[in-house]
C-alpha cells in the first residue's frame, strides 16, 4: 500500500470544517481591511528564491524542493512573498495601482526534517501590501494579523518586534556584529561559526544556550540604525499603542531572510512547544527593485494554518451541524425521497441520505453519525397524509409536517 510522502498530511472530512472555517474567517478579515485575493502556481524559478531570500538562507540552501528537467530549475514554492512580488511585476500592477494590497491563502513547501509543528507541506494565509513605505502600512499589517489571531479565538498568544534598520543600517549591523563576535567564536553552535560567515545577523535569534548567552552580552542595542529608521520605528511603535496592540521590542529578533528592512514581527505561542512562532512578517523595501521594478516599499505577513489549528478555538462541525437526513422507506418514498433532497439542496439546505436500503433503526444510527441536525422520515403512510415526519436530533422531539411546508419549517429550524 503506498504511503504519503513524509512530512505531509491528509486532511480527512473529519478535519475538513476547521480548515473552511480558518479560510473564511481570513476572507472576512482581509476584506474588512480591503485586500484582494492572489493565487500564484505553486511552482517558480528557482532563481526566484535565491535572488529574494538570499542564497545563504536557511530555506534556499538545504530546504527547497527543486523540480530539474534539461532545460529548466523549478522549485515549490517555500513561501509566498517572491511569487506575490514577481506577478505584481510580471502583471504590471506597479504601474496600473501602485499601492496594492493582496492576501493568499495556500501552500508551502520546505524539504525540512518533519516534527511537530514542522511539515515538508504546509499552508500559510498571509497577506502583501506594495507600493508603500510609510509605517501606517506596517501598523495596519500588525492589526489584521492580531485581528485573525482573536477572529480564532487563539489566546495567550504574545508579539515581538524589531527594526533591521535600511540596507546601509543592515551593512553596519554586520559590521557591529562581525567585531564584537570575532573573539567569542568558539563559544557558538557550529550552525552560528558558519552563519558568522555569510549570515551572522542570524545568530541573533539562534535558540541554542550557549549562542543566546553570548548575544546578550553584546553591547548593540539601536546603534547600528539611522535617523529615518529610528523614527520610522517609532511611528510603528505609537501605531501600535494607539490601536491598543501588546507587543514587546525585542532586539534579537531578526528574520532568515535578505529581503527584511526595517520592522520584523513575530507572533509567539507558548502552547507549540519547540516550533512555537505562529507567523511572522516584515518590511522589505528593496525586494521590488531587486526583482526588477521600481524602488517602493512593501510589509507583508504569514500564519501557518496548521499551527492556527493546533492553537485555536474554533467550534466544531458547524457544516455538519446544519445537515438535515432523510430516511425513505419502501420504493415509492425512496423515488419521492429523491425528488425532496434535491429540492432541499436547491433551497441551500445541506442534505444527505441512506442509499442502502437500511431498517429505520440502521439508517437513525448513520443519521446520528454523520452528526444529522434534523432528521426526515417519509414512508408509505406519509406518502398517503402528504406529510413527513421531522425529528430534532438535538432534543429528539419530532413532529409531522405537511410536504409543502418542509423547506420553510427546516430553514426556521435552522436559523
Ligand atoms: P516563515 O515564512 O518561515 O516566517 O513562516 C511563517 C509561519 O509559517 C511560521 O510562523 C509557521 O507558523 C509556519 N511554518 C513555517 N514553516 C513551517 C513548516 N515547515 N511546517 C509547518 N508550519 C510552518
Amino acid at each position: 500500500m503506498f504511503k504519503k510522502v513524509p512530512g505531509t498530511r491528509d486532511i480527512l472530512p473529519e478535519e475538513i470544517s476547521y480548515w473552511q472555517k480558518i479560510e473564511t474567517t481570513a476572507r472576512k478579515v482581509f476584506s474588512l481591511y480591503n485586500y484582494k485575493e492572489i493565487r500564484t502556481p505553486v511552482i517558480e524559478e528557482a532563481a526566484l528564491f535565491s535572488r529574494s531570500l538570499g542564497e545563504f538562507a536557511e530555506i534556499v540552501k538545504k530546504q527547497m524542493f527543486l523540480i530539474k528537467n534539461k532545460e529548466d530549475s523549478y522549485v515549490l514554492r517555500p513561501e509566498g512573498t517572491a511569487s506575490i512580488v514577481r506577478a505584481y511585476l510580471e502583471s504590471n500592477l506597479d504601474k496600473i495601482r501602485r499601492f496594492s494590497k493582496f492576501y493568499y491563502i495556500g501552500p508551502m513547501f520546505r524539504l525540512e526534517r518533519p516534527q511537530k509543528g514542522r511539515q515538508r507541506q504546509f499552508h500559510h494565509i498571509g497577506a502583501e501590501a506594495l507600493g508603500s513605505s510609510s509605517a501606517g502600512v506596517d501598523v495596519e499589517m500588525i492589526m489584521i494579523a492580531d485581528a485573525l489571531l482573536k477572529a480564532y479565538g487563539v489566546a495567550g498568544y504574545s508579539l515581538k518586534i524589531n527594526t533591521l534598520g535600511c540596507a546601509k543600517d543592515k551593512k553596519s549591523l554586520v559590521g557591529l556584529l562581525r567585531k564584537e563576535l570575532k573573539g567569542k567564536l568558539t563559544g557558538l553552535c557550529q550552525e552560528c561559526k558558519e552563519r558568522f560567515k555569510h549570515n551572522i545577523i542570524r545568530i541573533l535569534d539562534c535558540k541554542k544556550d550557549g549562542c543566546r548567552k553570548i548575544v546578550g552580552s553584546l553591547s548593540i542595542q539601536d546603534k547600528y540604525l539611522c535617523g529615518d529608521c529610528k523614527e520610522h520605528f517609532q511611528q510603528v511603535t505609537r501605531g501600535l499603542d494607539a490601536g491598543e496592540v501588546s507587543y514587546e521590542v525585542s532586539r534579537q529578533l531578526v528574520r532568515g531572510l535578505d529581503y527584511y528592512t526595517r520592522t520584523v514581527f513575530e507572533f509567539k505561542h507558548e502552547g507549540l512547544g519547540a516550533q512555537d512562532a505562529l507567523g511572522a512578517g516584515g518590511r522589505y523595501d528593496n525586494l521590488v527593485k531587486d526583482l526588477g521594478g521600481p524602488q517602493i516599499g512593501a510589509v507583508g505577513f504569514a500564519f501557518g494554518v496548521e499551527r492556527l489549528l493546533l492553537v485555536g478555538d474554533l467550534k466544531k462541525n458547524e457544516l455538519r451541524n446544519s445537515l438535515v437526513f432523510l430516511i425513505s422507506l419502501g420504493d415509492r418514498a425512496r423515488e419521492k425521497g429523491l425528488k425532496l433532497l434535491d429540492r432541499l439542496r436547491s433551497c441551500g439546505i445541506a442534505a444527505d441520505t441512506d442509499y442502502e436500503n437500511r431498517s429505520l433503526k440502521a439508517a437513525m444510527r448513520l443519521a446520528n453519525d454523520l452528526q444529522s441536525k434534523l432528521v426526515l422520515i417519509l414512508g408509505d403512510n406519509e406518502l398517503e397524509k402528504n406529510i413527513v415526519i421531522l425529528k430534532d436530533m438535538g432534543n429528539g422531539q419530532q413532529e409531522e409536517i405537511a410536504t409543502r411546508e418542509v423547506v420553510n419549517k427546516i430553514k426556521e429550524r435552522l436559523i
